[in-house]
């Protein structure tokens, strides 16, 4: 008897599970030098040697993906039939000696490189060949990586999170990665030991307004349904629970649809619309007219509007019904 079976959804929890800890290796990186640059002068060799120094980091953050992929594929056959992973000879198979079974990790798997083969084989959609060639690319690069001391293998972390940005599409379809991504930090070790953690959410805020700063248009669009040609608005939300933690611009948000009186902001963080108001802005300086109609504040310049604003009428300002809801 083979015991201990595995589901779909655990090889599916185990692979995103991988693709958090290769993000988190990356965000971290990328943050860091945001905030370095922020604060003091960073000169372009000083930028080299960092990225220098985080050279096997990253590397080891691209093998994780490529772990990740595998398990992702794997979830997807044993989702068809646990037997589709057992490889080798049946007389190499192991031996149930004391009766109460042979677990299942026991037995050989197949072959990474055999994954794509047998999983278009048994599913009637195939995975696209962007995907086959996709992989192809991430296992070699990870057996260099595994296997080589090579100085010319470079890998950013730029490239890392738009590789993990593209395989979660390819293995998950309409799925969010951001919902994913908010779920592993909503249950990340630090969360057990802290009580209160709303500073969660401006975390997500930041970690996408750092991706979304440095894809190119034709990315932003594919991955988060933004078109950079649109003005871009702070998102109410996004700035409301970063503001929380410290104050940055997420300056990520479009009209939707893109019309002079469109009533919506639309914001692939919060992945949702925010009902605005067609108001121009008090501040003197700025040519904004979009309110938010949730928070009070202009989405152009981010300043709150005044007391006297009919949207404001049962609240002093958004942001102190906000904070009353928190108490
Ligand atoms: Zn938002
Ligand atoms: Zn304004």
């Amino acid at each position: 008897m083979i015991k201990d079976i595995p589901s779909g959804s655990e090889f599916d929890s185990a692979a995103k599970a991988q693709f958090d800890f290769a993000w988190d290796i990356v965000i971290s990186f990328l943050q860091l030098l945001e905030e370095a640059k922020d604060s003091i002068e960073v000169e372009d060799e000083d930028e080299k040697a960092f990225w220098e120094t985080t050279r096997q980091r990253i590397l080891t953050s691209l093998i994780i993906t490529q772990q990740g992929v595998e398990l992702a594929l794997k979830g997807k056959l044993v989702a068809v039939s646990p037997y589709l992973l057992i490889s080798g000879n049946h007389s190499d198979w192991p031996k149930d000696i004391d009766g109460s079974g042979v677990s299942y990790s026991e037995f050989r798997a197949i072959d990474a490189q055999d994954l794509i083969r047998v999983h278009d084989t048994v599913h009637e959609t195939k995975l696209d060949s962007g995907f086959s060639e996709l992989f192809e690319k991430l296992r070699k690069l990870r057996n260099k990586a595994m296997h080589t001391v090579d100085k010319d293998l470079n890998v950013s972390a730029q490239d890392v999170v738009l590789i993990l940005l593209e395989v979660h599409e390819h293995l998950y379809g309409n799925e969010n990665w951001i919902v994913t991504r908010r779920d592993f930090l909503n249950n990340s070790p630090a969360t057990h030991l802290y009580l209160v953690n709303d500073h969660l959410e401006g975390l997500v805020v930041k970690e996408f307004l750092t991706v979304f700063n440095f894809l190119k248009p034709a990315e932003t669009n594919r991955f988060f349904h933004i078109n950079r040609r649109q003005r871009l608005y702070l998102c109410p939300e996004c700035k409301y629970e970063s503001d929380k933690y410290e104050s940055i611009e997420p300056r990520y948000a479009v009209l939707r649809p893109n019309e002079p009186n469109s009533e919506n902001l639309f914001c692939f963080v919060c992945d949702s619309l925010h009902p605005i108001e067609r108001m121009n802005c008090l501040e003197e300086d700025c040519p904004g007219n979009v309110v938010s109609e949730e928070y009070g504040f202009c989405c152009t310049c981010g300043v709150i509007q005044g007391v006297h604003k009919s949207l404001n009428r049962d609240r002093p300002t958004a942001c102190v019904f906000n904070m009353s809801v928190q108490f």
